[in-house]
């Protein structure tokens, strides 16, 4: 008998609810073929980790199939019989190798149940060093055939699975959410600090990482808390896993049909996504105003605003606070959610913060949140995903409704995400009506520019071109700048080469000494107070030899390159962003990328 104490370990406290680590888990119940259901799920949740996966369905017994790598094609070969049952996993390693037998779900001795895991178990060398002296055999190097040896020893003590899941999940340290399926098809899933939602179709019920993995088949969808565990045999049932009581529970409607991962004929879901922008601003428009009321009295009231978010979200978040101020006269700044730490003495109950986000689950920003609610701040999210932890933390909840956006560049999104700052930056000043009018003109002309080959053609010529550079340069001010931002992000993010956005009127002060001859400077001119400063700037570049590319309404004769676009007054930085993103598009073609997944990001970064 070992001397090995197990520790006890207090969840994590329900506040306390950012999720720190990738991966995805799907479980599914109900009459269609489990394995199809369930790479359909898993091929949604890639984003979230795709170094391996695997699929268990329950047949006459449980069969399993794992593979490394990518999911790739939805239509590949799973080898897996017909069922009604099953769970997946989509891996992001952190103990134990990038392996087929690393990867889950993982079987139980007796092949009685299969588990998978998202999270870590911070403690799973004392546990596995306890249960190996207690005789327990490992097969696997990952932290998560700790919990399914655990459970098989809790499982000594009482015959009861799930009363053994729950004991031995509150051993576990760290943040971690599990999922198990039987071999007679009952489900049991526990949360402690990675999300879970469950999604109802009537008698189908479905179990992820997100809901956007299951969004086009479910109406009503059940957010698992911290501490919770939710089983299916027959019905579901949600029991506080340390009281070990159940509980009520309430299913929220959604309506995310318009969510279908297709490639719908296009080479790229960037390129489809991109070509949705017209779709998601009149989204933006389609929206319950009544909603909106009390969101822009407090948003005039605050005494300071806080824009925040991450990657292009932070850019988006910048663009917001600036049509704030410009059009709402309120004093809005914006701060990425990495680099809000100064302002933490500074919040009180008197501020806003107004958070956009794709997924809703970006620890930076969460982290923040969490930190403004126990000031007391209160805070405004625009998300595009349902049932995220950033929508169930805010005071006010408005949701982008721009369907998936499969891509990890975001475009759609980040589109979405600034006609939404310009819509209510014309509410709050008392121009609700004319800001629609103008987002509906905006969308019509996108749609027009878009659809016109010569566009595309004009951008592929040049993105040939700038494929072979090795610094771009963009130059911007007043409301192009964020979009320059952003497109410097996008070509970096497509192209991998270096691009830097130059706020138009700091050039002389630093980076004109960069200019020489054949340097590639994108130029974004709008009809705008700020066009002289501009077309100053590009003649201070042109003069050093640079090789100018205007994107403009109109041609300039300093322009090498003219990229043209629809002049759309106030709106017109939303509709700059469109070339940008698809020269991001063409580059990354052009090179040979794997456009939709960039080497080295995730689309949500759970992980601080
Ligand atoms: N810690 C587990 C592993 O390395 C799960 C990681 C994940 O969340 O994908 O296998």
């Amino acid at each position: 008998m070992s001397g090995v104490q197990i520790p006890q370990c207090p969840l994590v406290d329900v506040h306390d609810i950012i999720p720190k680590y990738m991966c995805g888990i799907f479980g599914y119940i109900g009459s269609k073929n489990a394995s199809e259901v369930i790479l359909e799920g898993l091929k949604r949740l890639e984003y979230r980790g795709y170094d391996s996966w695997g699929i268990a369905v329950v047949a006459d017994q449980i069969k399993l199939n794992k593979k490394v790598g990518a999911i790739g094609d939805l239509n590949q070969l799973i080898n897996l019989p017909k069922s009604n049952a099953g769970i997946g996993h989509t891996r992001w390693a952190t103990h134990g190798g990038v392996t087929q037998t690393n990867a889950h779900p993982h079987f139980s001795s007796d092949k009685s149940f299969v588990l998978a895991q998202n999270g870590i178990v911070e403690n799973y060398q004392k546990l596995k060093h306890y249960l190996k002296n207690k005789g327990a055999k490992f097969a696997t190097e990952t932290d998560t055939e700790v919990i399914v040896r655990l459970i098989e020893d809790k499982l000594k003590d009482s015959k009861d699975l799930q009363e053994a899941v729950r004991r031995a999940f509150l051993l576990l340290e760290g943040r971690n959410t599990i999922i198990l399926v039987t071999k007679k098809g009952r489900i049991i899933a526990c949360r402690n600090g990675s999300p879970l939602v469950v999604g109802i179709n009537g008698k189908e019920i479905f179990f992820s990482s997100d809901t956007l993995s299951f969004a086009p088949y479910v109406n009503r969808i059940i957010v698992v808390e911290n501490g919770q565990m939710i089983t299916w045999s027959g019905k579901l049932q949600l029991r506080d896993i340390k009281s070990n009581k159940d509980l009520p529970y309430h299913s929220e409607k959604i309506d995310f049909k318009n969510s279908k991962v297709d490639k719908e004929g296009y080479d790229h879901f960037m390129l489809k996504e991109i070509h949705e922008s017209p779709y998601v601003i009149s989204q933006v428009l389609n929206q319950d105003f009544k909603l909106y009321e009390d969101f822009i009295k407090t948003l005039k009231e605050a005494k300071n605003v806080y824009t925040v978010g991450s990657g292009s979200a932070g850019i988006a978040a910048s663009e917001v606070a600036f049509y704030l101020r410009v059009f709402a006269q309120v004093n809005a700044r914006s701060v990425i959610g990495a680099d809000m730490y100064d302002y933490y003495d500074l919040l009180t109950k008197d501020d806003l913060i107004i958070a956009p986000s794709q997924s809703g689950e970006t620890a930076d920003v969460l982290e923040v949140l969490e930190i403004a609610k126990k000031k007391g701040v209160k805070v405004a999210s625009y998300v595009n995903m349902p049932g995220s932890t950033m929508t169930r933390m805010s005071d006010y909840k408005f949701h982008s409704h721009a369907g998936p956006e499969i891509c990890v560049m975001s475009t759609k999104v980040f589109t979405s995400q600034i006609a939404w700052g310009y819509l209510i930056a014309k509410m709050a000043s008392g121009k609700s009506k004319e800001g629609r009018v103008n987002l509906k003109k905006l969308a019509e002309e996108m749609d027009k520019y878009l659809n016109t080959n010569t566009n595309h053609e004009a951008i592929r010529n040049l993105a040939k071109i700038l494929a072979k550079h090795k610094d771009i340069f963009l130059l911007g001010k007043y409301q192009n700048f964020n979009i320059i931002s952003e497109g410097m992000v996008k070509i970096i993010e497509g192209s991998y080469i270096h691009a830097h956005g130059i706020p138009a009127g700091d050039l002389k002060h630093y980076a004109i000494t960069l200019m020489e001859k054949g340097v590639p400077v994108i130029a974004v001119v709008s009809e705008d107070l700020a066009k002289d400063d501009v077309i100053n700037a590009v003649n201070q570049v042109k003069a050093r030899g640079a090789t100018v590319i205007g994107i403009s309404p109109a041609a300039c004769a300093v322009f090498d390159h003219y990229i043209p676009v629809p002049d759309s007054g106030e709106t017109s930085a939303i509709m700059n962003i469109i070339p940008l993103q698809l020269l991001a598009y063409y580059m990354a073609v052009n090179l040979g990328h794997n456009v939709d997944k960039p080497r080295n990001i995730a689309k949500s970064v759970t992980v601080k």
